[in-house]
């Protein structure tokens, strides 16, 4: 029995020795993490988010009535917070955060600043960005469509150009107000996102969604805002950008015509196009696209958010969303 004792305790001498030794070695190579008093802040505290590729999470920052401006940083985006008044509710800070189509699945911080003055605090937030199962989409188009001749090639870049400059200028209010609405009555195709190979060839993923309806349907803004710009451009064809504000864009392509005007502001639901087919499609659909800071989200995200009638939403950490998007089928599609 003493026997065991002994070599008991001679094996944790041992690995004490061991222990001491490593951490001085280390020490000499990481002093500050070792034997620091300010250690780095531990990330994440504040919130867990999760959600897919192409999602938008609401985020909501509470108890900062005094707050001047709130703002977050996610993956080098930027996300402007607004202030949202809710009768019979204290008053909070809410950003939407925008999850990119090809954003990298794994976990990052979303860090918020509240600023009250002089003075600002932060926030951590950690958000699990979830892998998307996008679909692989074939077309077959008119071979000059595809394979763009040089001529092609710098009006492409020159109109790529001009949209960038015009969505460069966003407004800094919030400019939505109301609940969410589809543009137009027809058939999801569910294909946001999707790899798509035009005749044989990968091209970019589709950023939007395509939904099929008649030549001449009404399509209507989905909500409150400010047309930014209207075009008519090699792949998009006849389309309109609606600023809603805080860096939210919508867009609407294919149009075979345009109802409203550069400048112009809309309401939610206000008709500003019908359905049509020009530039890059095969027939007949909206092109249906929502920027959000800079990330290409799944328009049908809008629709899912706890923003209708009024009623409140939860602050909890959200689940993340069943997968309600229909299978892909056959449409007209294109851009
Ligand atoms: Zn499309």
């Amino acid at each position: 029995m003493m026997m065991t004792l002994t070599q008991t305790h001679l094996r944790i001498s041992r690995l004490d020795r061991m222990l001491i030794t490593a951490v001085v070695l280390l020490s000499s190579v990481f002093p500050v993490e070792l034997f620091s008093n300010t250690l780095p802040a531990p990330k994440g505290l504040d919130g867990q988010y999760s959600g897919k590729q192409g999602q938008v999470l609401v985020v909501k920052v509470k108890g900062e009535e005094q707050a001047t401006e709130v703002q977050g940083t996610f993956l080098s985006r930027t996300i402007p917070f607004f202030r949202e008044f809710r009768p019979g509710e204290p008053v909070g800070y809410i950003g939407l955060l925008g999850i990119d189509m090809q954003d990298d699945p794994g976990t990052y911080e979303f860090a918020v600043e509240v600023k009250q003055g002089e003075q600002a605090k932060q926030l951590s937030f950690n958000v699990l960005v979830a892998k998307e199962q996008f679909a692989v989409e074939h077309l077959n188009l008119p071979k000059e469509k595809v394979d763009l001749n040089a001529k092609s090639v710098t009006r492409w870049k020159e109109e790529q150009q001009v949209v960038q400059q015009a969505l460069a200028e966003n407004s800094r209010m919030k400019l939505w107000h109301s609940n969410f609405v589809e543009p137009v009555n027809g058939k999801r195709t569910g294909i946001f996102g999707s790899v798509r190979i035009m005749n044989g060839q990968p091209r970019n993923p589709h950023n939007g969604e395509d939904i099929g309806a008649p030549m001449g349907a009404d399509v209507a803004a989905t909500n409150d805002g400010i047309v930014r710009i209207t075009v008519d451009h090699i792949f998009s064809g006849k389309g309109v950008f609606v600023d809603h504000g805080l860096g939210f864009y919508s867009m609407y392509f294919h149009l075979s015509e345009i109802l409203v005007k550069d400048g112009d502001l809309v309401t939610a639901g206000q008709i500003i196009g019908k359905v049509g087919a020009t530039g890059r499609a095969t027939g007949p659909h909206l092109h249906w696209g929502v920027k959000l800071n800079g990330a290409r989200v799944n328009p049908y995200s809008l629709l899912d958010l706890p923003f209708k009638n009024g009623k409140s939403f939860s602050t909890a950490t959200p689940a993340p969303a069943p997968d309600t998007s229909p299978a892909p089928q056959a449409v007209q599609a294109g851009e």
